[in-house]
Order: C-alpha cells, then structure tokens, then sequence
C-alpha cells in the first residue's frame, strides 16, 4: 500500500547536510536508483499516476527528473520531453526565465515537442521552492498543451514550493510521494 510505498522510497534517500552549499540538506536519490525494487516500485507509481490524469506525454526536469520520467514514459506507453538548462537543445524552442535565490536561471523545451491539447505530466525528483517545476508549467502552456499535473519523488514542505505553484497548476494536481 501507499504507506509501504512512502517507508521503502524514504528508506532509499540519503540526506546530506551542507551539500552542495553549507546549510542546504541534499537530497540524494541514487541509493533508490541501484535498488531496482524500489525504482521499480516508484516507476509503477508514476506510471498509475500518469494514466489517472490521462496524460499523453512526460514531461522531465534535467537532470534527475529525466531519469524518473524515462521508464515512465515506457510504461505507461506516452511520449518522453525533456526540458532542459538553456542551451542543450539543439532545434527551436521556448525559453522560460525563473527567479533563483540569487539571480535568475533559463530553461527551455523543443517548441514542436508538444501539440496542441496535450495533457503533460511534469516529473521531478524534488520540489524545492517549486520554482523551477513553475517556470516548466509556462513553457507547456505557451507550446499550447495542457498541464495534466505534476508528480515528484518528494516535496520539501517547509520551502512553500506548492503554495508557488497554485496559480499556474491552475487547478491540476500536485503529488508528492
Ligand atoms: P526548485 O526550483 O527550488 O523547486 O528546485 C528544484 C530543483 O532543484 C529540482 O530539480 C531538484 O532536483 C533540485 N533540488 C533543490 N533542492 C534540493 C535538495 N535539497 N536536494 C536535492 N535536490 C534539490
């Protein structure tokens, strides 16, 4: 059950104080990613996620969102999107500016990677202050397709990214699990 789920998938992230910067606890996934049961386990889960919004595509957040959303992709039989840091994409695309904590970052998505009235999930290892998860929610809107949520491993509650998020999930579910 979903309890089970949340001991397992917690059991697999390592905290790591002062990383990358002093006073910032990482969060680190790849003990869940060498254990193919609990990848596995978080795979199926975003993959019945994915069919309950009835989405069409899978969108991932460079980098670790890339490497949830990909065999979530395959298994629930959609599309795989990257969006990626300024400038790794080699066609056209939509560039979407977002607020850091000290300046500003850049991401962007192959502006025919989406059409028009597709349903998108976003998938992301954590949601911080939400505020890159936000930017990625403007580029889906500006390809012209539908945000059909957003799913991440993990949400740190105490940082408000969901309250950010409000405005622009526009009434489409968030899960954290
Ligand atoms: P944010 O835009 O603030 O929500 O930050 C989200 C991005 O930064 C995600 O792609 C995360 O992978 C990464 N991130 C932010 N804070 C942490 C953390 N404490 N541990 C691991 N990754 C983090």
């Amino acid at each position: 059950d979903s309890d089970e789920l949340r001991t397992l998938l917690l059991s697999r992230i390592h905290d790591v104080p002062d990383y990358p910067r002093p006073g910032v606890v990482f969060k680190d996934i790849t003990p869940l990613l060498a254990d193919p049961a609990a990848f596995g386990a978080l795979t199926d889960a975003l993959a019945a996620l994915c069919r309950a919004y009835r989405a069409d595509k899978v969108v991932g957040l460079e980098a670790r969102g890339f490497i949830l959303a990909a065999p979530v992709a395959v298994s629930a039989g959609v599309g795989f999107v990257p969006v990626r840091k300024a400038g790794k994409l080699p066609g056209a695309t939509l560039r979407q500016a977002y607020d850091l904590e000290y300046g500003t970052a850049e991401i962007e998505l192959h502006a025919d990677a989406l059409r028009p009235g597709d349903r998108v999930l976003v998938i992301d290892d954590v949601l911080a202050t939400g505020g890159t998860a936000e930017a990625s929610l403007h580029l889906i809107r500006r390809a012209g397709a539908e945000v059909a949520g957003v799913a991440v491993l993990l949400e740190l509650g105490f940082l408000d990214g969901r309250q950010r998020l409000q405005a622009s999930l526009d009434g489409a579910p968030l899960e954290a699990l």
